[in-house]
């Protein structure tokens, strides 16, 4: 297995003091690859911005506009639901966009065999036209939409786990069936849009705070894989939020190290008969460094075949 790992020193620019969504996320997650020896698994090449075309395949061009224009200079804003600009924001939200989009042409052109980008912003709550909850814009939905532009690829599905339901992705796809988005997500709790939406191509699996694991593989199980199976995708990207888990002080699920562990290692032995292997991973939330340091190594193995 060849896997493609992307992620950039420049994410780290965008802060927001004494935020949860912080630098440290992604540094945790590279140092952590490089003491299980992970990274020498993966194929780590250089991370290209989104181009404003890119961002315009699933946001509005004015919204795009209007933000790609903003100069914070020195100063930190806040621009929307919790989520705060510097003068790097862009930059990072744009180089995290544009790893979603180069694994999956990657992926698609079959000069890797799946990926995983460790990224921030997060993207999955950016709608059409609104940052919200860390997010600018929607990294999973682009690489999608780009991915649909595509002659050989007809249907995507979009898997989110992060314990926040992915607003964002289902109000850029909810009238796209050829985009499947299953989300499992705390009930009752942030974002607190969507929550009860459901189509025939929006499958939400809440979870009521004080889940666990069981609860999580139970809701997954009963409903996910037959439902991506029947729906025949040429890919599958994961919305891959870490912030389910019980150490994570963010949200009242309580999955564990190894509820993560099946999740990967399922997820990856279906793809390999429905999308033959076709799969991307990029990262949304997870707060704690902790959880990052130890289950993201065995995310990554999983997708390079070593573990
Ligand atoms: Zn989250």
């Amino acid at each position: 297995m060849t896997t493609l790992f992307l992620t950039d020193e420049l994410h780290a620019g965008h802060q927001m003091d004494g935020h949860p969504e912080r630098p440290r996320r992604v540094q945790r997650i590279v140092e952590s690859l490089m003491e299980t020896g992970v990274i020498g698994d993966l194929e780590v090449p250089a991370t290209a911005e989104a181009t404003l075309d890119d961002l315009k395949l699933v946001h509005a061009p004015a919204y795009v506009d209007e933000i790609c224009a903003f100069d914070p200079g020195e100063a930190t804003y806040m621009i929307g639901n919790d989520t705060y600009l510097n003068s790097s924001s862009l930059r990072a939200a744009r180089l995290a966009a544009g790893a979603a989009r180069q694994a999956t042409d990657a992926v698609l052109d079959g000069s890797v065999d799946n990926a995983f980008c460790a990224v921030r912003p997060p993207g999955h709550h950016a709608e059409v036209a609104a940052p919200m909850g860390f997010c600018f814009f929607n990294s999973v939905a682009i690489a999608a939409a780009a991915a649909l532009s595509r002659p050989d690829v007809e249907r995507v599905a979009i898997l989110d786990i992060d314990v926040h339901h992915c607003n964002g992705t289902v109000d850029i796809f909810k009238d796209r069936p050829e985009v499947l988005v299953c989300s499992s997500f705390q009930d009752n709790f942030y974002p607190g849009r969507y929550l009860d939406y459901e189509n025939d191509h929006v499958l939400n699996t809440p979870l009521a705070a004080g889940s666990t694991g069981a609860d999580f593989r139970q809701g997954i199980e009963a409903r996910w894989w037959q439902r991506i199976d029947a729906f025949n995708a040429d890919l599958i990207l994961l919305s891959a939020g870490f912030d389910a888990h019980l150490e994570d002080d963010i949200s009242a699920l309580r999955l564990g190290d190894e509820d993560y562990a099946w999740f990967i290692r399922e997820l990856r032995a279906f793809a390999a008969t429905a999308t033959d292997g076709r799969l991307v991973s990029v990262l949304e939330g997870g707060y704690s460094e902790d959880v990052l340091g130890r289950v993201v190594p065995d995310h990554a193995a999983v997708l390079a075949g070593a573990a």
